[in-house]
């Protein structure tokens, strides 16, 4: 059976799944996205999911598509006419097509959606949680709104490429004054020697991740105590514990960072904590 994928108004074949060439997410990266996890063919966060869109359009001053409620059907659709029950389902708006120009055009245009739906082994993604990741370093080149879900990647692209290159899963991106601000498509957290877990504030300049506000909660109903502060590279070096946390990535241990142990250089017992509540939280 081949993928179908919705672009614009039509469930169409993968294949023939394409935008015009003017459209401004292909020429700008003028457009905003969101990746939602599909656990037993249903979607994961969906409500922050679409809260974080509508935030990102309106920063971006994209008029949305289409209503929420419309756009919860079309993301159904596509999960239905697919028959995946895990999956990853990628969403992007971008704001429209139009005679190449930097300024918005003058009048309204009408933005581009497109909903596409793969396949992911959620289970794959639990179990490299248990056995944890790498990670190297790299400067964070991005710019000043990251808090806006933009596909504007290129500097996030070249910091993954470079971890993958050197052996590693993800990149922790390190801001000038040593900060570690979040990783390539992930946010970074730290359990300090103290017991308490780390990550940096959504007020600083990075995503803020569902993920990231999911294990919060779930930390919270732990009794986990968790604060929202910045920290540097030698602080995650030193830390106990370090993990990222996605949508496809859960709350994954980072068990080397820059070919060093990151505590003794497997899972600690924080994280697999969280892996094992967010597990739950997914197969509710
Ligand atoms: N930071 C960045 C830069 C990301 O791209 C992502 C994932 N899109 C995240 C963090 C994690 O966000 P979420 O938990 O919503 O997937």
């Amino acid at each position: 059976m081949s993928r179908i994928s919705y672009v614009n108004g039509a469930y169409v074949r993968h294949m023939n799944a394409v935008v015009h060439i003017d459209d401004r997410g292909y020429q700008f990266a003028d457009a905003v996205y969101e990746g939602i996890t599909v656990r037993h063919g249903r979607m994961v966060d969906l409500e922050p999911h679409l809260d974080r869109l509508w935030r990102s359009m309106g920063e971006l001053r994209i008029a949305p598509p289409m209503l929420r409620r419309p756009m919860r059907f079309v993301f159904r659709e596509v999960i239905r006419r697919n028959r995946i029950e895990n999956g990853f389902l990628y969403i992007q708006i971008s704001r429209g097509v139009a005679r190449r120009d930097h300024a918005f055009p003058a009048a309204p245009l009408q933005a581009s959606l497109i909903v596409t739906l793969k396949r992911l082994d959620v289970d794959g993604i639990i179990r490299r949680a248990e056995v944890g990741v790498k990670a190297f370093s790299e400067d964070d080149i991005r710019w000043g709104r990251c808090d806006v879900k933009s596909t504007s990647l290129l500097p996030n692209i070249l910091a993954k490429q470079s971890a993958k290159e050197k052996g590693g899963f993800e990149a922790v991106l390190v801001d000038v004054q040593g900060f570690v601000t979040e990783g390539s498509s992930t946010n970074m957290w730290i359990v300090r020697r103290d017991g308490v877990v780390q990550t940096r504030s959504t007020a600083d300049n990075i995503l803020p991740g569902i993920t990231r506000a999911t294990l919060m909660r779930l930390a919270r109903e732990l009794q986990i105590k968790v604060v929202e502060e910045a920290f540097t590279l030698k602080d995650a070096k030193g830390a106990a514990e370090m993990f990222l946390s996605s949508s496809t990535g859960c709350a994954t241990p980072i068990v080397e960072l820059d070919g060093q142990k990151i505590g003794d250089g497997t899972p600690g017992p924080v994280a697999t904590r969280l892996v094992e509540a967010y597990r739950k939280y997914m197969d509710a």
